[in-house]
């Protein structure tokens, strides 16, 4: 009889151990800091050091402007191009099916790289409406460096990457927006005691080196 219960017991473990995988909450990593600061550059390395995916507001909003038959192209291309922070709604949908299409294809991709958000406070709020409880938000990564820095950046990526808004003209205008929109938010964060801040005005090489020291010390 004994014997009975535990070979059936044993032959439902691997199962037990599927399901709570499947059940794990994602495990969340915010990247934030001023246009141009390496946000993408840097969470690239993560990705290909450490168990994260990464998902770029910036660029879940592009695809969505290029998708065919989308509802809100028009509108996303013009919120990007005056460097204005896409209404919550849109951005917050597109990120949580990311999301659970990335957990779907495969339950041990449950640590996400959330690049560029939250940016404002309507982000932070659609994050708490939609997202509270379904997601663990571990830290916030902070690329910290100067405007000036970051202007010089975006302008040279500019020559090759084809974007609409690495141009003087928009980047004043993102720059504006980081300043009184998103660096609140990481203020907030700040005195929660979950900002994880890197100096981002050093080479790629270094600053990885400063990420890969908070990410190993976090876990
Ligand atoms: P973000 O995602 O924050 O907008 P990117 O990662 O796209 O920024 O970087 C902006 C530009 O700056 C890119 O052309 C990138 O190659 C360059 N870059 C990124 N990190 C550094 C760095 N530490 N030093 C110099 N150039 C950098
Ligand atoms: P990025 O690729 O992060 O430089 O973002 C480019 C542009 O996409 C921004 O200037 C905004 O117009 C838009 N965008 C990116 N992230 C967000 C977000 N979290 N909420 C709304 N709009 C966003």
């Amino acid at each position: 009889m004994i014997f009975h219960l535990l070979s059936r017991l044993s032959a439902k473990v691997p199962s037990v151990v599927y399901r709570a995988a499947l059940i794990m909450k994602p495990q969340v990593v915010f990247v934030l800091g001023g246009p141009g600061a390496g946000k993408g550059t840097q969470c690239a390395r993560i990705v290909e050091n450490y168990s994260y995916t990464h998902l770029s507001a910036g660029d879940l909003l592009r695809a969505e402007r290029s998708r065919e038959g989308s509802e809100f192209g028009q509108l996303i291309d013009s919120y990007i191009k005056d460097g204005k922070i896409v209404p919550v709604e849109i951005t917050i949908n597109l990120l949580r099916k990311a999301m659970e299409e990335t957990m779907e294809m495969d339950e041990k991709k449950f640590r996400f790289l959330i690049d560029g958000f939250p940016r404002n406070e309507d982000n932070l709020q659609g994050w708490t409406t939609v997202m509270e409880g379904k997601a663990n938000v571990k830290f916030v990564l902070f690329f910290d460096c100067t405007s000036e820095v970051c202007i010089d950046r975006c302008l040279e990526r500019g020559k090759s990457s084809g974007r609409t808004d690495d141009n003087r003209a928009s980047l004043e205008k993102r720059i504006q927006t980081y300043l009184q929109s998103t660096r609140p938010i990481i203020s907030l964060y700040e005195k929660q005691g979950k900002v994880r801040t890197v100096d981002a005005s050093c080479g790629v090489d270094e600053v990885f080196d400063n990420v890969k020291a908070i990410l190993d010390k976090e876990g």
